[in-house]
C-alpha cells in the first residue's frame, strides 16, 4: 500500500489550474510497490515493473525477406543479365547448406540466408532458361531483401522500460524474446461510491425525485481501463457520520478510493464534512469547465478523490485528476495527453484563465481536413452530450474564443484512458 503524507495534496492559492493539478500529483504520489508475474497472455494493459533488455537479436538470424534465389553479392550481373545454376532450396524453418561463388539457392521468406550468400533476387525479377538455369538481371544492389540478424532489435538493447503500459505490440516484443511471463506492477484496488441521496442504483427501486446512479457505472469502466481492480461500494447517503465511517473503513484495503458527487461548497454537501472527519481534505477549486471544485484528501495514508456530481464534469475531472493519481500510483509514466490539430467548425466564446473543453465529433471536410463539429448544447449535466460525440476540443487558459476556420486542440476519448 502507498503510504501518503496527509498534506500531500496541500496547495495554498485561490485558483488551480490543470497543469498545476497534474505537477502535484506527479510529483508527490509515491507508486505501491507490490510486482506480480504474469503470463503474456495477462499482460496487456499492465504496468511493467522494471526494463526488458533484449536477450537475442530479432530477428535471431539473417534471412530472406522475399521467395527468391540468393546469390552472393560479388556474383551480382553488372551490365547484363546472367544465368546460374540453382544448387539448393531453402524454405522457412529449415537450414541451409552452404552456397559456392556462382551459384544461386531457390530461397523463400523467412528462411535463413545460406552462408556464402547476402543478396536475395525477387523471384518476380528472374527466369528460369531452357537450362533451367536461373537468369538474374543486372542491377541489384548487394545485401537487396536480405533481413540482416539484429535489424528490428540487436541483443541486450532495453526494448521496453519500466512504467511502460503494455499494449499489443509489446506484448508481441516480449514473445519474439521467448519470454513466457512478465514482471509488472500489481493492480491498483480502487474503491468507488456514488454519494447523494438522490441516487437509486440501476434494479433498485427509484423514487419520484431519484435518478439511476449513472457515474460509478462510468467510473468503474475508465478505472478498469486504466488497469484498477474496482470494489463497487454503491451510493453513500448525504449524511457525514456513516459516510465517514465507510470511508475508513474502505482506506486499509485499498490504494485510491473515489467519490462522485457531493463536494461543491453547499450546505448539502457532506462528502467534504465526511472526509474531514476521517482523514485530511483540501478542496482543489480547479480553472477548469466542465469542471471544480474537486476534493483531495487522504484517509489513512490511502489517497481520496471526490469528483463533482454532474456526468460530464465527472468525466472531465477524472481525466485531469484520477487518471493522473492512478498512473501515479502504479508506477507508469505519465503520459501527457496532447491534443491532435484539428480545424474548428464553431465559434465559442469563454473566459480567460480557465481551460474549457467543448464536446464534439470530427467530420472529414471537403477539402479533406478534420473539422471538429460542436455538440450543440453544453451542460455538465447532459450525458447524452458525451455518448454523442468521439472527443474533447480542449480550450487553453489564454484563449478567449474560436471562431470556425481556426486550429484547435482534439483529444479523442479513445486516447483518454
Ligand atoms: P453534486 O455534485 O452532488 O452537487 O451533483 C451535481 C449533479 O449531478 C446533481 O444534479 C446530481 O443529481 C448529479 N449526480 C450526482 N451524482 C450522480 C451520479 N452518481 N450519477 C448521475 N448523476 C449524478
Ligand atoms: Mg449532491
Amino acid at each position: 500500500m502507498a503510504q501518503l503524507s496527509d498534506d500531500c495534496f496541500a496547495f495554498g492559492g485561490p485558483m488551480m489550474s490543470v497543469d498545476e493539478a497534474v505537477g502535484i500529483i506527479t510529483s508527490r504520489v509515491a507508486a505501491v510497490k507490490e510486482r506480480e508475474t504474469v503470463a503474456l497472455g495477462e499482460a496487456d494493459g499492465r504496468v511493467l515493473a522494471c526494463d526488458v533488455a533484449a536477450p537475442l537479436p530479432l530477428p535471431p538470424f539473417t534471412n530472406s525477406a522475399v521467395d527468391g534465389y540468393a546469390v552472393q553479392s560479388r556474383d551480382l550481373p553488372q551490365a547484363k543479365e546472367r544465368a546460374f545454376p540453382v544448387t539448393g532450396r531453402v524454405a522457412a524453418g529449415a537450414s541451409a547448406k552452404a552456397a559456392q561463388p556462382g551459384q544461386a539457392v531457390r530461397i523463400f521468406t523467412g528462411a535463413p540466408m545460406p552462408d556464402g550468400t547476402d543478396t536475395v533476387f525477387m523471384q518476380e525479377d528472374v527466369r528460369i532458361d531452357e537450362a533451367g538455369h536461373v537468369v538474374l538481371p543486372a542491377g541489384l544492389k548487394p545485401g537487396a531483401n536480405v533481413r540482416p540478424a539484429g535489424e528490428d532489435v540487436p541483443q541486450g538493447r532495453v526494448a521496453l522500460k519500466a512504467g511502460q503500459r503494455l499494449r499489443p505490440q509489446d506484448v508481441a516484443l516480449a514473445a519474439a524474446f521467448g519470454l513466457t511471463q512478465i514482471e509488472v506492477v500489481r493492480r491498483l484496488r480502487v474503491a468507488v461510491f456514488s454519494t447523494g441521496d438522490e441516487l437509486a442504483s440501476p434494479g433498485a427501486p427509484r423514487a419520484a425525485a431519484q435518478l439511476f446512479d449513472s457515474n460509478r457505472f462510468m467510473l468503474m469502466a475508465m478505472l478498469k481501463r486504466l488497469g484498477c481492480e474496482v470494489s463497487d461500494l454503491g451510493i453513500l447517503r448525504d449524511e457525514r457520520a456513516p459516510l465517514a465511517n465507510a470511508l475508513k473503513q474502505v482506506a486499509a484495503r485499498h490504494d485510491l478510493i473515489l467519490t462522485t458527487g457531493g463536494v461543491s461548497t453547499g450546505e448539502e454537501d457532506h462528502v467534504k464534512a465526511g472526509v474531514e472527519s476521517a482523514g485530511t481534505l483540501v478542496l482543489w477549486r480547479m480553472a477548469i469547465k466542465p469542471g471544480r471544485p474537486v476534493a483531495m484528501g487522504i484517509i489513512g495514508g490511502t489517497p481520496f478523490i471526490g469528483l463533482p456530481g454532474n456526468p460530464v464534469a465527472s468525466f472531465v475531472t477524472f481525466v485531469h485528476v484520477v487518471r493522473p493519481t492512478v498512473l501515479a500510483l502504479s508506477g507508469a509514466i505519465a503520459t501527457p495527453l496532447d491534443p491532435m490539430p484539428v480545424r474548428s467548425a464553431f465559434s465559442y466564446r469563454k473566459k480567460s484563465g480557465r481551460r474549457e473543453y467543448v464536446r464534439v465529433n470530427l467530420r472529414k471536410a471537403p477539402d479533406g481536413a478534420l473539422e471538429a463539429v460542436k455538440f450543440p448544447r453544453e451542460g455538465a449535466g447532459l450525458l447524452s452530450s458525451l455518448v454523442d460525440t468521439n472527443g474533447l476540443v480542449e480550450l487553453g487558459e489564454t484563449v478567449t474564443g474560436v471562431e470556425p476556420g481556426e486550429t484547435v486542440g482534439f483529444l479523442g476519448y479513445a486516447s483518454l484512458l
